[in-house]
């Protein structure tokens, strides 16, 4: 799993990366994205392939913001550990061809579901010259713990860690919320967002 100071080039002194996963979605993403830019912040979402092809408008303000776009499977399967290299792959591939048809980039980063990683996943993961990419702070924002919960967790966040949200699979307004109040917070201490 690559970490944030070790991608290349490697990002400026006192950088944090914010992740945001499982969209794009049409009620929570365009909300993240005004966050975002209210902020001047530059954050990477893992977007799921068939979303993408429900939402590619929706898809593409994300690229034409200056986010980061990177693959998290056509269909988000979270038994993607165990499942046979073939359908892997097709996760993968599908995901990919979409992203790129629909944006023009083609992802340079995968995060597996859940991040679950097997060797196929991750032999896979490289074979479609993408590096795996994970997480050191997770909120469980997806579990809705709450807001003071999610805010106090990416609170946690220091120079050189990822950050882990979610705009899809469920009601975010908690995220939406907590990010509200972490991202002018982490910005005070010095660090800079960066995009993968
Ligand atoms: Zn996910």
């Amino acid at each position: 799993m690559r970490e944030l100071t070790e991608l290349s080039p490697p990002p400026p002194p006192k950088s944090i990366a914010l992740t945001i996963d499982d969209g794009p979605n049409p009620t929570w993403t365009p909300r993240i994205l005004d966050l975002l830019a209210e902020h001047g912040v530059h954050a990477t979402f893992f977007v799921i392939g068939e979303q993408v092809e429900e939402y590619p408008k929706l898809t593409r303000r994300i690229t034409d913001a200056g986010h980061q776009i990177c693959n998290h499977t056509e269909t988000h399967p979270i038994t993607i550990a165990g499942l046979p290299r073939k359908r892997v792959r097709k996760e993968i591939l599908d995901a990919q061809s979409r992203i790129s048809d629909v944006t023009g980039v083609v992802p340079q980063f995968f995060r597996s579901p859940g991040g679950a990683w097997s060797k196929t996943v991750l032999e896979l993961t490289a074979e479609h010259g993408m590096i795996p990419i994970d997480w050191a702070v997770d909120p469980r924002d997806w579990a809705r713990p709450g807001v003071a919960h999610i805010r106090r967790e990416l609170l946690k966040g220091k120079d050189g860690d990822i950050l882990l949200c979610h705009d899809g699979g469920g009601d975010r307004s908690q995220t939406h919320r907590a990010l509200k109040a972490v991202i002018p917070k982490l910005k005070k201490r010095g660090l800079t967002f960066v995009a993968l």
